[in-house]
């Protein structure tokens, strides 16, 4: 049975004090919460001080971005085992704001994927089409893609440490979600693809959260798809009061 999984990616928001503020407004917020598992990726410049918060809660701690290596002349850029010595137990990888604006490839988070695994550490591996894409009907080539060569040389129980996380690029940030509809068919066919590269216990196995758009509004219908195992929550991860929401949303199916 798939649990579902809510993640926050704060992107680029809060320093380490509103950080701070913000993981404790969530603890403070979710006894009750037994069923569903939660994640908060904060700024890398935040990661030690919400991991002492975290501790003793059953909030994980990710990271948005490492780079392949383990170490090396690479300015600016931290590994898998540097945010894993903080507490990071998550990272997100190929994050759409990375593939557009840093250089992000295929290759690139095929790499990464191996350095998080080689850490412990599970990936969150985002793939999806930009509008462009949608409106020539290219969606599931475009994914079927990012996930050939995403997981290009990985075997089936690597796969089982991964978290997806389908992220339709024109609904991220935007306000305008996938349909619970839309979302649904390719969280289908991204397990379709799953079962072609692995086989169907591996594709029936992995999480596949949804993310784009994702508020406490619309949580419930999009995460009553059988094939939406969780979200990956930007906007609405800033506030504590939306954030929870959507966890409650997901507690409020989980059996
Ligand atoms: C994201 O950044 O992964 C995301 C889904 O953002 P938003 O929820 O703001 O669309």
């Amino acid at each position: 049975m798939r649990k579902k999984i809510i993640a926050g990616n704060w992107k680029m928001y809060k320093t380490s004090e509103e950080a701070k503020q913000l993981v404790t407004a969530l603890i403070r917020s979710i006894p009750g919460i037994r069923k569903t598992r939660m994640v908060v990726c904060p700024p890398a410049t935040a990661l030690s001080e919400v991991a002492l918060l975290l501790k003793g809660t059953p909030i994980a701690l990710g990271a948005q971005n490492i780079h392949w290596e383990k170490e090396g002349a690479f300015t600016g850029e931290i590994s898998a085992g540097m945010v894993k010595s903080v507490g990071a137990s998550f990272v997100i990888l190929g994050h759409s704001e990375r593939r557009q604006y840093f250089g992000e490839t295929d290759e690139t988070v095929q790499r990464k994927i191996l350095a998080a695994l080689g850490q412990g550490l599970t990936p969150i591996v985002c793939v999806g089409e930009t509008l462009d894409q949608r409106e020539k009907g290219v969606t599931k080539e475009i994914v079927a893609r990012q996930l050939d060569k995403g997981l290009s040389g990985l075997k089936a129980e690597q796969i089982n440490r991964l978290v997806f996380a389908y992220e339709p690029v024109w609904a991220i940030g935007t306000g305008k979600n996938a349909t619970p509809e839309q979302a649904q068919e390719v969280h289908q066919f991204i397990r379709t693809r799953l079962t072609a590269l692995y086989d169907e216990p591996t594709a029936q196995g992995v999480t596949i959260q949804y993310g784009g758009s994702v508020k406490p509004g619309n949580a419930l219908d999009l995460l009553k798809q059988s094939d939406i195992d969780g979200a990956l929550v930007g906007g609405a991860c800033l506030q504590a009061d939306s954030f929870v929401e959507i966890i409650k949303a997901a507690e409020s199916i989980a059996t």
